[in-house]
């Protein structure tokens, strides 16, 4: 079975003209939740990981299950007050306005090799300002892995142009 059809579509979500795309079905399905976790680390089995840093909040149950699938650390990003230490905060685009989000100081090592996971990506706003903030903590983000990608708003594209390859595994036009 093809993994888009484990995502459900929600029209009208969270206001009337956007089509959602919902994955909790696909973490419902015990089979696609293990396929979409084995293809987005499939390009990095056996190689050194030291991180896998998570948006919040879709992302830390994908990231979570990735960093234990590659043996490596969890880094949540979170939106801004929520992270108990130090942390150091980054403004970011949404399709309206601005938010923003923060990473613990300490939360990488400088060096360390980190994976960039989120469920979806849009504008590449969010994946943009998270991957700038695991930079400026010292972090080599290795990649950038959504399990979809919506290509008409062109986010892949922006963060292949900072240089971090992106995975994604199913594409809605
Ligand atoms: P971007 O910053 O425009 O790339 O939007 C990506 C962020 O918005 C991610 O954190 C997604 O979880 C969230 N997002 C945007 N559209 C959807 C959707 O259709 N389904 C689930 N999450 C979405």
């Amino acid at each position: 079975m093809p993994l888009a059809s484990a995502i459900r579509t929600i029209p009208d979500y969270p206001k009337p003209g956007i089509m959602f795309r919902d994955i909790t079905t696909l973490l419902g399905d015990a089979r696609a939740f293990r396929r979409a976790v084995d293809e987005l680390v499939q390009p990095w089995a056996g190689t050194k990981i030291d991180k896998v840093a998570g948006m919040e909040a879709r992302g830390f149950i994908l990231g979570g299950a990735v960093a234990h699938q590659l043996s490596a650390g969890f880094v949540p990003v979170r939106k801004k007050g929520k992270l108990p230490h130090t942390t150091v905060r980054i403004a970011y685009s949404l399709e309206y306005g601005v938010d923003e989000m923060e990473v613990h100081e300490d939360a990488v090592v400088k060096g360390e090799r980190v994976i960039l996971v989120d469920d979806l990506i849009a504008t590449g706003g969010t994946a943009e300002g998270a991957i700038k903030l695991l930079q400026q903590i010292g972090a080599e983000v290795v990649a950038a892995c959504f399990v979809i990608d919506l290509p008409d708003l062109g986010g892949a594209k922006k963060i292949e142009a900072l240089g971090v390859p992106v995975r994604k595994l199913v594409s809605f036009e």
